[in-house]
Formats: C-alpha cells, sequence, structure tokens
C-alpha cells in the first residue's frame, strides 16, 4: 500500500485546499498530535479528534461518526496569529457568516421540532428520549453560532491593535 493516499474523497464542487480532522485517539501507528493542533471531542460520538491550527472555527467532518461538527477556537488564539491573507480573510468572513446563518435557520427548525417532540413527550418516555438527539443538536449549533460570531468579530477587528493603555479610561 502506499503511503500517501489521503482519504480526499470530498463532497462534488469542494476543490479548495482542506484542513481535514483525524483521530486523536491510540492507533497502531500510534497519534500524531503536534502543538499546532486542536485536540477536542466530537460532541456526536465524543471521538477525540485533532486538526491543525488552521481549522479553528470550521464547519468538518467527523472521522467516526460523519456529522458536521465546528472546530472550536482556543481561547488564546486570535485570527492575527494565523498568516492569511486579506483576500483569504475576506472568504473566510463570508464563508463564517453563511455557516452562522445556517445554523441560525437550522436552530429555528430545530427548536420547532423540540416544541412539538416536547408535546408528545408528555405522553411517553420513549418520545422524550427521542428528545434527546435534538437538544443535542441545538446545543452543537449553538456553539457553533457562537464560534461564527467570535471569528467574525475577529476577522472584523482592526488588524493591529495599538498596544496602548487606553484601558485607564474604564475607570
Ligand atoms: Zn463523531
Amino acid at each position: 500500500m502506499s503511503e500517501d493516499t489521503v482519504a480526499a474523497a470530498g463532497p462534488a464542487g469542494e476543490t479548495e485546499e482542506q484542513v481535514l480532522p483525524r483521530s486523536a485517539e491510540e492507533t497502531p501507528e500510534g497519534t500524531e498530535i503536534s502543538d499546532m493542533d486542536i485536540v477536542f471531542d466530537c460532541p456526536y460520538c465524543g471521538h477525540n479528534l485533532a486538526i491543525d491550527y488552521r481549522g479553528a472555527g470550521l464547519q468538518v467532518m467527523c472521522v467516526q461518526c460523519g456529522e458536521a461538527v465546528s472546530v472550536p477556537i482556543p481561547e488564546d488564539m486570535h485570527i492575527d496569529d494565523l498568516d492569511v491573507e486579506p483576500g483569504e480573510i475576506l472568504k473566510q468572513l463570508f464563508k463564517t457568516r453563511r455557516m452562522l446563518r445556517d445554523a441560525e435557520n437550522r436552530i429555528v427548525e430545530l427548536e420547532e421540532a423540540l416544541d412539538a417532540a416536547n408535546a408528545r413527550a408528555l405522553e411517553s418516555e420513549a418520545a422524550m428520549e427521542a428528545t434527546y438527539p435534538v437538544r443535542a443538536e441545538i446545543a452543537n449549533l449553538a456553539d457553533q453560532a457562537v464560534i461564527a460570531l467570535r471569528r467574525i468579530a475577529d476577522l472584523t477587528a482592526p488588524p493591529a491593535p495599538a498596544a496602548g493603555a487606553d484601558s485607564a479610561a474604564a475607570e
């Protein structure tokens, strides 16, 4: 088997270079996690995933369960840390806005579904359990929306904040 066969069977159309997640769990070859990786758990199946830091805030597919999950942005990371072209930032911004809008629309749909399910849940325990995945998805989408908002804030922030002392004006 050749070593350079990367599973690149992406969805049709999306041909731009993608940062892909990988399993961060023990494999026969061992795990390769670097300082540049973001390590997080899939909110759906709990699988431990790792992705290059450039994947922060992006939506990726879990290698284990195939669900779309958003990569968390580390607290101490800013878009400035990524050396990206202004054009790339703009592209990311549009992508992020679209992702946010999709997440918001989906949350509205899910909340309606949840309302209906809750109404039925009064009648049976099984129906109650059926609401768990919906709740999980809403929670995940809410996380994504927050990530998207933070990313938009980051992307639209002035590029080089002057290290001034204007925080003294707060008092
Ligand atoms: Zn998963």
